[in-house]
């Protein structure tokens, strides 16, 4: 399975920044085949970007993206649109279930409009740090992930990429938030465990699981070296063209 090495913009860089950024990002790495480099600008990025990209060393992704391919839901842009533009969407980021209240149902309906428009998902999964501390990390991995992908088939599901982000480890500045390869294996044999239980064995061995959750240099190795993980969903650190090129160096070397 090849390792992802996914930078998630969020709302930063501007076109131009955006289109400087990759410039300087194509420059610096090869054509690696076993790592998958990905970049999710925002939405207005997208289309300038994709006329810039060398797609044997990067490929595009979005952000979010809504389930509905046309009609009437201002502001939003649809999976139907994004299709030729983007081989990724992130999908139920925690961001967007907690400032843009989406729940499972949304987010599954979301997982199975990106398949309809032959975009892979990154479903994101993970606990709160209340969850955690309540014991109820186990419970919210199985709802979050069975109801992510109860909208689609199981033929469909080893086309979707997990990602496990608790959201106590986002974006953090503090030692004591940064998840430990011990816990994220942990939560990760659950993610397999549920795919198993539902999907059986060989799905459940083909689904990438990424971790996601201040990663930086100074950790990547440790996590891109955890039981069951297949890679690195990045926010924070992919915005900095150094960090970003050092973990996908780091990649290179665990691989
Ligand atoms: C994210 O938002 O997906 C993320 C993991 O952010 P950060 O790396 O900054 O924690």
């Amino acid at each position: 399975m090849k390792t992802y090495i996914v930078g998630n913009w969020k709302l930063n860089f501007n076109v131009g920044e955006a289109s400087v950024y990759l410039h300087k990002l194509q420059k610096k790495i090869a054509n690696y085949r076993d790592i998958e480099v990905v970049v999710a600008p925002t939405a207005l990025c997208l289309q300038s970007l994709s006329l810039q990209l060398d797609r044997s060393k990067i490929k595009l992704g979005a952000q979010n993206a809504f389930y509905q391919d046309f009609g009437a839901f201002t502001g939003e842009i649809s999976f139907a649109e994004l299709n030729g533009l983007v081989k990724y969407c992130i999908v139920g980021h925690s961001e967007r279930r907690y400032i843009f209240h989406e729940d499972d149902k949304m987010v599954a309906k979301k997982v199975a409009a990106a398949i309809r428009h032959k975009i892979t998902p990154i479903l994101c999964i993970g606990e709160t740090e209340s969850e955690r501390a309540f014991g109820e990390t186990a419970d919210v991995i199985r709802d979050q992930l069975l109801g992510g992908l109860s909208e689609i088939g199981a033929e469909d599901v080893s086309k979707v990429i997990v990602a496990y982000e608790p959201v106590w480890a986002i974006s953090s500045t503090k030692d004591a938030k940064i998840a430990t390869p011990d816990e994220i294996a942990e939560v990760t044999e659950m993610i397999r465990k549920n795919l198993k239980e539902v999907y059986g064995a060989k799905t459940s061995e083909e689904v990438p699981v990424l971790f996601g959750g201040s990663v930086k240099p100074t950790n990547a190795g440790a996590y891109l070296t955890t039981p069951g993980i297949n890679g690195l969903l990045i926010g924070g650190a992919s915005l900095i063209l150094e960090q970003f090129t050092d973990i996908i160096d780091i990649a290179k070397r665990v691989k």
